[in-house]
């Protein structure tokens, strides 16, 4: 590829939206295979994760839930976010803060992350070069690439909104994406 291809051509397009009726299929598939029943509160957990923003973690999916159903508890988020990772329809990422944090898991578009250590936004990218790079260099190994992060740590542009974001913040150190 010449230089001027490479630096002129449009790179970190934001990742398509997730094939969401797929990913149901897929999540009926793993429960009926696993004996898992279908309950109200799990259905409502899972309605809410499909329609959260990216990233969110146990605490942002109770406190949307529980404004539906209050009676729904900590480790009922917990254990059906667990359910929906060993099925492969969300993935648990950790961004150094501490908390675990979710987002829907779709095998046909995989992106990466970018993620500002001051405000904590979360910047979500699909980059074509760098998955066949990472492919070429698992080649001259030998070696099958079964999934892989690649998380960029550093500081957003907007520092107004960065700001804005920080003081926002619950707690110090906490990485909230709220945007
Ligand atoms: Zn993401
Ligand atoms: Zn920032």
């Amino acid at each position: 590829m010449s230089d001027s291809q490479a630096t002129n051509a449009p790179v970190g397009e934001p990742p398509k939206a997730p094939d969401l009726d797929r990913l149901r299929k897929t999540l009926d598939t793993y429960m009926n295979e696993k004996g898992l029943r279908t309950t109200e509160q799990r259905r409502l957990i899972v309605n809410t994760f499909f329609d959260s923003e990216a990233h969110c973690t146990i605490d942002d999916l109770l406190e949307k839930v529980r404004a539906i159903d209050p009676r729904v508890g900590y480790a009922t988020v917990y254990r059906t976010m667990k359910m929906l990772s060993e099925g492969g329809i969300a993935n648990e990422l950790h961004f150094g803060d501490g908390a675990a944090r979710y987002e829907i898991a779709d095998d046909t578009s995989h992106h990466d992350h970018l993620i500002c250590e001051t405000c904590g936004i979360i910047i979500e990218f699909e980059e074509p070069l760098i998955e066949e790079l990472q492919e070429r260099i698992a080649a001259k190994f030998d070696f099958t690439i079964t999934h892989h992060r690649h998380e960029l740590y550093g500081r957003c542009k907007d520092t107004v909104a960065c700001h804005a974001r920080r003081a926002k913040q619950r707690t110090p150190g906490d990485l909230s994406n709220k945007e």
